[in-house]
């Protein structure tokens, strides 16, 4: 049920998607490593972004801030120093001394004054080390942004400006030898002034720093999202990965196992030939599939096709069966099937039947001598598409082509299979690929008539005269009735002829018993020759033979007995030394006209044979009802 819903075919179609089912191989991988390549250009894109980002705030903070912070500590420790030099003006005995410390806070408050205009406009601050006068260093600052901060600034140019002209007025109540009071006034003023000043200096310090601890603050909390986001891509991807590795592992493993199972079932023969891979996709895997279904079903409709053929009835229903495979199955519309006799002196077209007799694409040489067919004579392919006019008894080869395969009976070639292209089909690769399939149902049909003939070779011998190649009395025994049903059936008569050599004894006595077969081969000969195809010629005893003539116009048995005779009586049969003449006596009776009884006819034929014998031999005598009687047999 759930397999059919609607629901169930969109979420499979959904993974077939994700899992690149019907995508080749290739494109698969590169697909899968692409993906791969994306998310890892993701994590490594937010990390770089990252850092540089920091590394960008950062500088501007190290930059800007830092050197603020050392301008503003410098002109604190200018302050303080300006504090000491005032005091050792105050208490200073030395004027000399006293001069050289008013200069000093002087020139200190000078250079904090160019200091904090710097930090207003921004500029290269120079300074000298606490070692050396001469040693000086020097940094950039760039100009203080921040609207609170340049207020302290300017309030703290005042401040210093104020400290200047205070100095300058202590220095005078110094140098003028003014009252101590005044003194201490002005010094009381100015440590205001210096409190005030520093504190101006603290303050903007501590607004400085707080700049500094927001941005470490915001710069760590960046960090932490970085890292957090990074992770948490990071757990997708790798989830992702393990989802996407296992469906498409899956989606590659489930065919190749179904295949494998397959060829294992088909390596062990316990294979249901029917049974498909069920695997769709549009994949190689999908196209091994396919192809090897295909395979199945050839090789199933093969195997059944043997089978089948096994249970023919006859040989030629075989070469019709298999003609009618290569025509109708395969497409392949120009077949003729050629038998090689038995004593492979021969050849006859058995496919198609009708055919038989008659010259097809070869010429008619190679049926009566079948060794100028190269295909029969080699044992090999003959094809004119690879080797053109390759076989000159091949008729019309300046227009089509042909492929001649042996078909392989007992050893040696018992047939041939030619296919013709260019008349029906064309000579493409596809005609080569059907020639292939074609041959794979030839070599599964070769034990199948190799048994046939082989069985219809028993049956000939158990039927025949080894000697005459004649039928022999057990063929009459077993063949009467049938033959007698056809008489009663169209209403027709038998004529027969019972003939008897005359004097043969003496042949055998003269000459002896090898001369006296040779005798009896050529008579056999003879008469076979004188009566028609569907006439049937018996040994009947040692030098006797029964001669039935089917459908025998009335009283016409006579006149072919009368030829048989002269035929015989005309025969030189060659022997060591010389040649033998021969006569021979007939009786002749007809069935059912002389009597109801088949074998009371035979009986009949042989009382004229002896009526003959008895007036002189050398003559055919006509059966009559009064010969019966004066035997009296
Ligand atoms: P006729 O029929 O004219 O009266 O005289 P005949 O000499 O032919 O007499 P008969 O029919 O009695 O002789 C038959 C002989 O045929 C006897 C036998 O030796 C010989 N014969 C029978 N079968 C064979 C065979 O297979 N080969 C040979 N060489 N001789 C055979
Ligand atoms: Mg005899
Ligand atoms: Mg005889």
């Amino acid at each position: 049920m759930l397999k059919e819903s609607n629901t169930y075919k969109y979420f499979q179609k959904f993974i077939n998607i994700i899992t690149f089912r019907d995508i080749p191989l290739q494109k698969k991988f590169l697909l899968f490593s692409v993906g791969s390549l994306f998310w890892l250009m993701v994590v490594a894109g937010i990390g770089l972004t990252f850092m540089f980002y920091m590394d960008s705030s950062s500088k501007k903070m190290v930059d800007v801030n830092v050197p603020h912070s050392k301008t503003v500590n410098l002109v604190y420790s200018n302050v303080r120093e300006v504090c000491v030099a005032v005091h050792k003006i105050i208490v200073s005995e030395d004027k000399a001394l006293a001069e050289k410390n008013h200069e000093r806070a002087i020139s200190r408050l000078r250079e904090s004054k160019d200091y904090l205009d710097t930090l207003l406009t921004g500029g290269k601050i120079t300074y000298a080390t606490r070692i050396s006068e001469n040693n000086t260093i020097d940094f950039l600052v760039q100009p203080v942004r921040n609207s609170e901060q340049r207020k302290i600034i300017e309030n703290l140019k005042k401040n210093i400006d104020l400290l200047s002209s205070n100095v300058n007025e202590i220095w005078d109540l110094k140098t003028k030898n003014k009252s101590i009071n005044n003194l201490k006034e002005k010094l009381a003023e100015y440590d205001i002034l210096v409190l005030q000043t520093e504190r101006n200096l603290m303050n903007l310090l501590n607004i400085m720093d707080k700049e500094w601890n927001d941005f470490s603050e915001y710069m760590s909390l960046r960090i932490k999202m970085a890292i957090l986001l990074m992770s948490l891509i990071l757990i997708i991807v790798i989830i992702l990965y393990f989802i996407f590795g296992s469906l498409i592992s899956k989606a590659l493993k489930k065919p190749i196992l179904e295949i494998i199972n397959q060829i294992k079932a088909l390596s062990t023969g316990e294979i249901d030939l029917t049974k498909k891979i069920e695997v769709s996709s549009k994949d190689e895997l999908g196209e091994l599939s396919r192809e090897f279904n295909k395979l199945m079903e050839t090789i199933s409709h093969v195997a059944q096709f043997k089978k089948i053929a096994e249970e023919d009835d006859t040989l030629q229903d075989v070469y019709n069966r298999l003609g009618k495979i290569f025509v109708d199955e395969l497409g392949l519309r120009d077949v003729i099937i050629y038998e090689v006799s038995n004593s492979k002196k021969n050849m006859k077209i058995v496919y198609p039947p009708e055919l038989e007799g008659t010259e097809a694409n070869c010429s008619m040489d190679i049926q009566l001598d079948s060794d100028l067919c190269r295909a029969k004579r080699t044992g090999h392919e003959v094809s004119s598409l690879d080797y053109p006019e390759i076989c000159k008894f091949f008729i019309e080869s300046d227009k089509h082509s042909h492929i001649c395969v042996p078909m392989m009976i007992s050893g040696n070639v018992g047939g041939v299979v030619q296919f013709v292209c260019g008349k029906n089909v064309s000579c493409d690769m596809d005609f080569k690929n059907k020639i292939s399939r074609a041959k794979q149902y030839i070599r599964e049909i070769q034990p199948v008539i190799e048994t046939k003939r082989l069985t219809n070779t028993l049956k000939e011998s158990a039927i025949r005269d080894a000697l005459t190649g004649l039928y022999n009395r057990r063929f009459l025994e077993e063949s009467y009735e049938s033959i007698v049903a056809g008489i009663q059936r169209r209403g027709k008569n038998l004529g027969l002829l019972m003939c008897d050599l005359d004097f043969f004894k003496n042949i055998n006595d003269v000459y002896g018993h090898d001369v006296g077969d040779i005798v009896l081969k050529e008579t056999a000969s003879v008469i076979r020759k004188n009566v028609r195809a569907s006439d049937f010629v018996v040994r009947f005893g040692g030098e006797e033979f029964l001669v039935i003539l089917v459908d025998i116009r009335d009283e016409e048995a006579f006149n072919v007995a009368e030829k048989i005779r002269e035929k015989v009586e005309e025969t030189k049969i060659k022997i060591t030394g010389g040649v033998i003449q021969k006569t021979i006596s007939i009786g002749v009776s007809e069935f059912p006209k002389d009597a109801q009884n088949f074998w009371q006819s035979i009986k009949y034929a042989d009382v004229a044979l002896y009526k003959a014998k008895e007036r002189g031999r050398n003559r055919v005598i006509r059966f009559t009802p009064d010969m019966w009687e004066e035997e009296k047999y």
